[in-house]
Formats: structure tokens, C-alpha cells, sequence
């Protein structure tokens, strides 16, 4: 991982960051600055310019599903997805959402039966992404709720579970862990990308969620896409979003096609992608074996210390406990997709930190 690639800085970098060691080191969010350097490279291949009178419709292709979606985005989605070998498109519905956050949401409206009198319930394996909860009760839904760990959900009927694969944050691949007969699947493969986890194979799932954040690091951007199966469920997604936003940033979507090209010129190369300390995997994509490399480390604090996030923030750094996750507070969640200085000093005082 970067984190085990790191922990012995080099001496030019201890000394460069003298008195930087009382700025609060931020590794709560998983904002993925770490790949502006790579994108800088690029230069003007991926800038994107948008005249005054362009995109103003708040229609892409009124003729398609997801009237929303812009057709050169769509191709770049298709054709990133067969270079790199981790998604099926054939027969597949693309839905574009304000993130995969939007798509998400968009899902649990889709898949909930709406002639239930009870809300359906929404479960995922802990540790879970911590939005999850989050977002499915904000706004205390009749249709869907939020039931907790996949692990210990015993209820009879349908119930909607998330698989996110592989998990955030403990970098785990997954598979779904509830037993019954009803269940409904949506997997999040945020973070099914050659960058973090070697590519086993293509997934095919009936409700995938990819998005932008995490495979290019333009989170800023706010766009993601459904891979759906059925047309019925991704019609009822469309309609959600035309509901919640009217559509979604086409300004945003011409900037991520040009950015997907790019990347799948890119990643034709290799060299991109290192080792880490997770079993090795043979990469379908990279024809080679290697070791999971997690956005985040998932780290447990050993002996007394019950509340790993309070305790590294007195060291000023600042992230995410295990309460966020569903499991104890001796966990904690720190991102690995920070840029390289802050990425340095939170190493730099991670190696002088003494129980
Ligand atoms: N799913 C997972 C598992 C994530 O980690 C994140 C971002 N932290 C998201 C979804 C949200 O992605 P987006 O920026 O596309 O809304």
C-alpha cells in the first residue's frame, strides 16, 4: 500500500517538512486529491472548453431510456469498461447520475416494492461505508430503511443489501452475506478499478454503481453510472433523478468522456499500479499477479486505547472512527488518495507516535 511503501520517508523528506509538524493532517474524507499530479501530466489533453451556447437543453438524447445521458459519454463508459475488463455492458441500461451518491438513492427508490406497508430494509456487511445509513434514512422513507449489519439481519421477506466490492473502508472483496430468498442486490464497484485490486473478472451483476471519484479522482465533477439489467428498475431510476435534479450536469459529462478517453488510453499502459499487502491476485486486465492496493487503510489500534479516531486526532489527524462503520471505536479509516505532502507528514507522525 502506499501506506507500507512509505513508512520509511526519505531523508530529503523528513527534512524538507520541518515546522510542518503541527498542521492538522485531514485523512477523514476520502477525497481523492491524489490524483491531480497524474492528471497535471496530461496537460491540455483532457482540458475541455464549452462555448456560451452549448449544452443549455435539458435534454441529451430524448430518444434513449435515460434521456439525460450524454451519447459521447456513453460510448467512453462502454469502451472503458472493455479495455479494462471489470463490467459486462451488453444488455445493459447506463444511467447517469449527480454522482454515484444520487444513483444510490435512486436504486433504493427503484428497487423498493411500493405496495408494502412496511419500508423495506436496506442492510450491508460491517464495516460499511458509512454513508449508507446516512443517506437511506435522511429523509425517513415509507418505502426503504435502514436495517444495520447484512451479517446479523434474520427478518423474513424482501430487504435490499449492498455489496460493495471491493469494501470501503477495509479493502476487502465481497460478496453478498445475507442467506434469504428475497433479497435485492445493488453493488457499489467504486472501487473495482485496476489502481486498487487486481480485475478477476468482468462483473456482472443486475445493479452495478461505478463513478468518476474514484476511477479518475474527479470527484469534484459529481458524476457516476448505473450499469442496470433491468429496463423497468432503470426507467424507474431515470425517473427518480428526473424527479430529484431534472437530469444531471452535462458540462460535467462532456468533461468526464474526454477524461475516460484519456484514461483508457492510459491504462493501456502499464507501470501505473503498484504492490501492497493483500493476497495476490492474477489481474485479467494487467495479466499479472498482484496485491490489492485499498484507497484506505483500515487500521485497529492494539492495547488500551479504546477510541483510535479521538486518540489520533490529538495528534492532528483527523479520521474516521469505527462507529461510522458499524464496528468498535478502536478502528479507524484513513485515506490513502490524499496529495503526497499531507500523505508525507501524516507518515512522518505516524512513525513517532509511542503508546
Ligand atoms: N460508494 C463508495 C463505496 C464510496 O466510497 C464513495 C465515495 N467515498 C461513494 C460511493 C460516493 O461516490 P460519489 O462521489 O460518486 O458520490
Amino acid at each position: 500500500t502506499r501506506l507500507s511503501s512509505s513508512v520509511s520517508p526519505s531523508s530529503s523528506s523528513l527534512t524538507m517538512a520541518q515546522g510542518d509538524e503541527d498542521r492538522v493532517i485531514n485523512l477523514d474524507h476520502g477525497d481523492p486529491t491524489m490524483y491531480e499530479s497524474y492528471w497535471q501530466k496530461k496537460g491540455d489533453e483532457t482540458t475541455v472548453v464549452i462555448p456560451g451556447w452549448q449544452f443549455m437543453s435539458y435534454f441529451s438524447d430524448a430518444t434513449r431510456l435515460c434521456w439525460f445521458l450524454e451519447p459521447e459519454f456513453a460510448k467512453q463508459i462502454v469502451r472503458l469498461h472493455n479495455v479494462v475488463g471489470n463490467a459486462v455492458t451488453e444488455n445493459r441500461h447506463i444511467v447517469v447520475g449527480t454522482g454515484s451518491t444520487q444513483l444510490f438513492q435512486a436504486a433504493l427508490y427503484a428497487l423498493s416494492p411500493c405496495a408494502e406497508a412496511e419500508p423495506i430494509s436496506v442492510v450491508s456487511a460491517a464495516p460499511y461505508y458509512s454513508s449508507y445509513p446516512l443517506i437511506t434514512d435522511c429523509l425517513k422513507s415509507r418505502l426503504y430503511k435502514w436495517a444495520g449489519d447484512a451479517r446479523s439481519f434474520r427478518e423474513n421477506g424482501p430487504y435490499i443489501e449492498l455489496v460493495t466490492s471491493p469494501n470501503n473502508p477495509d479493502g476487502f472483496a465481497r460478496r453478498s452475506v445475507v442467506n434469504g430468498s428475497e433479497g435485492i442486490l445493488i453493488h457499489d464497484l467504486a472501487y473495482y478499478w485496476p489502481q486498487y485490486t487486481p480485475i478477476s473478472s468482468p462483473a456482472n451483476y443486475d445493479l452495478m454503481l461505478f463513478t468518476v471519484s474514484k476511477s479518475t479522482g474527479h470527484a469534484g465533477m459529481r458524476i457516476g453510472w448505473a450499469l442496470v439489467k433491468d429496463e423497468d428498475v432503470a426507467r424507474k431510476m431515470t425517473k427518480y433523478i428526473e424527479i430529484n435534479t431534472i437530469g444531471v450536469s452535462k458540462d460535467s459529462q462532456v468533461r468526464a468522456a474526454k477524461i475516460l478517453k484519456q484514461l483508457r488510453e492510459a491504462v493501456q499502459q502499464s507501470g501505473l499500479f503498484s504492490v501492497s499487502d493483500f493476497p495476490p491476485q492474477l489481474c485479467m486486465f494487467l495479466n499479472r499477479v498482484f496485491e490489492p492496493q485499498p484507497a484506505f487503510a483500515w487500521i485497529k489500534c492494539e492495547g488500551d486505547i479504546e477510541d483510535c479516531e479521538s486518540f489520533l486526532r490529538g495528534k492532528k489527524i483527523l479520521t474516521r472512527g469505527g462507529k461510522h462503520f458499524g464496528v468498535s471505536p478502536k478502528y479507524v479509516r484513513i485515506s490513502m488518495l490524499d496529495r503526497d505532502k499531507n500523505y508525507e507528514t501524516f507518515v512522518r507522525r505516524l512513525s513517532t507516535i509511542r503508546s
